[in-house]
């Protein structure tokens, strides 16, 4: 892309209605604009963002063997009669009523309507185990929205449900979650602490949230600073293998990590001194097992190997798709912007042409430019005729993690400056050898795709 004809409507002051840094950052860096309290237009450098983290949690639920599918934002009232959570759900569903007078709403969640689809078509175990999810648009008519994107009233959410013939299967299907929501963050340059946590009204006895570590998280968190120190990395991990999944989750679960919820004073306490920490979180993931709370009064069964009909047992899974920009940005940045992980990042690779006019430097930047999109990368090059200055400030305040600048004394000596945004550190090279290298850092999450 070439910042000349893109859409980067990036704001010299510091918006006054932005309490915390991801909303300020997100605003300045013209990827959001607010339409009314919690509800956003993504701009286009937002809209990549998001796009991205879309896909690598879509790759990670593919990976974990779970299907793809997409249902609608509006949702007729009486599924959710069947279920009893109409009247339960209280004012944060956004009720609505048709031409017809029929009583609809916007989904907060789907746990209803996917009981309904199921029900519709699936009747033996051997159709079992099936996890459905989608990554669709969600409202629930928050009290306070606010932080931008962290809690809007419109957000983003992947959605995840699985159904299976017994608890021990579905279990294996929470374990299954939990694994792919570690790979998912972690792909993500993001650590997310797996914290036992109260059901709430979606009802059931096992739950985890994740929690990223951050002093503007709204759950207080309460951790054996051990589990800050377990990495998943690429260990393959085989979803089919029951065994080898509940071990990872043994792993990570094995520290006490809380959230206020269902804190534990006395366990707490019986961790060393020193290994006790106390912070606040930002949850942006939560499983559950709910086992047949929707199954039995929806009427969703399958025959079992027995010749019996009984309610499958279900959870259900989320991922804030929409919040987790602004959880990655809590996690990364400094005083001067963003500083976006390699995994996520809008573009790989910023071009700053130092003397834009000039026929060297100009061709060295359209050189650079095709080299790094023959690599299968996506260059912004900021072609306009600005300031070194300006061009700089832009950049650092969007986050790309790498920026080649090239300068017509530079190329007098056949070189251009390869500069990281996370360490500041440059080092000067040709272009040849700076493509290389940038094309060598994204190698491992090209190859996670
Ligand atoms: P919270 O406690 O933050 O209100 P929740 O527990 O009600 O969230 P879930 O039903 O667990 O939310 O939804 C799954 C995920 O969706 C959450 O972990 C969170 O990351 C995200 N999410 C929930 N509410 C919002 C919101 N208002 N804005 C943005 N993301 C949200
Ligand atoms: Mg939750």
């Amino acid at each position: 892309m070439r910042l000349s004809r893109y859409f980067l409507p990036v704001l010299k002051e510091t918006p006054s209605e932005a309490q915390i840094v991801s909303h300020r950052y997100m605003l300045r860096a013209g990827m959001i604009k607010q339409q009314a309290a919690g509800i956003y237009s993504w701009l286009p450098l937002g809209f990549r963002v998001l796009a991205r983290i879309e896909e690598i949690v879509h790759q990670e639920q593919v990976r974990a063997g779970h299907i793809p599918m997409l249902m609608p934002t509006i949702q007729p009232a009486d599924l959710w009669q069947e279920s009893g959570r109409y009247d339960a759900y209280g004012p944060e569903m956004l009720r609505i009523r048709d031409r017809h007078d029929r009583d609809m709403l916007y989904g907060p969640t789907n746990e209803e309507m996917i009981t309904d689809i199921f029900r519709a078509h699936v009747e033996s175990y051997k159709q079992l185990p099936m996890t459905l999810y989608h990554i669709q648009w969600k409202f629930r008519d928050e009290v306070r929205p606010r932080f931008g994107v962290m809690r809007g009233r419109e957000f983003l959410m992947k959605d995840g449900y699985n159904f299976d013939v017994d608890k021990d299967a579905a279990l294996h299907a929470y374990n299954r979650h939990m694994v792919s929501y570690l790979r998912t963050y972690e792909r993500m340059g993001l650590k997310a602490i797996p914290m036992r946590a109260d059901s709430g009204p979606i009802g059931g006895d096992d739950t985890h949230e994740f929690l990223v570590l951050a002093s503007t998280g709204e759950s207080e968190v309460f951790y054996d600073s051990a589990v800050t120190d377990l990495t998943l990395g690429n260990r393959a991990v085989d979803y089919a293998d029951r065994a080898a999944v509940k071990a990872v989750c043994d792993e990570f679960t094995a520290p006490y990590a809380r959230t206020d919820e269902t804190h534990d004073e006395a366990l707490f306490n019986a961790l060393p001194e020193a290994r006790r920490k106390v912070g606040r979180g930002i949850e942006v993931g939560q499983i559950f097992y709910f086992g047949t709370k929707y199954s039995e009064p929806m009427g969703a069964v399958v025959v079992n190997d027995q010749g019996q009909r009984v309610p499958v047992h279900m959870g259900s899974h989320g991922i804030g798709v929409s919040r987790l920009l602004g959880a990655i940005i809590e996690a990364s940045h400094d005083d001067k912007g963003i500083i976006w992980p390699e995994g996520v990042t809008p573009f790989h690779c910023g071009i700053v042409n130092l003397k834009q006019g000039d026929g060297a430097a100009d061709a060295a930047c359209e050189g650079l430019y095709q080299a790094l999109t023959a690599k299968g990368l996506a260059p912004l090059y900021d072609d306009r005729d600005e300031r070194a200055g300006a061009k700089f400030a832009t950049m650092d305040l969007i986050g790309l993690p790498w920026r080649i600048t090239v300068g017509p004394r530079g190329l007098k000596n056949g070189v251009v400056e390869l500069t990281s945004r996370r360490t500041g550190e440059s080092e000067e090279m040709s272009p040849e050898a700076a493509v290389a290298k940038v094309a060598e850092i994204y190698t491992p999450h090209m190859a996670a795709n």
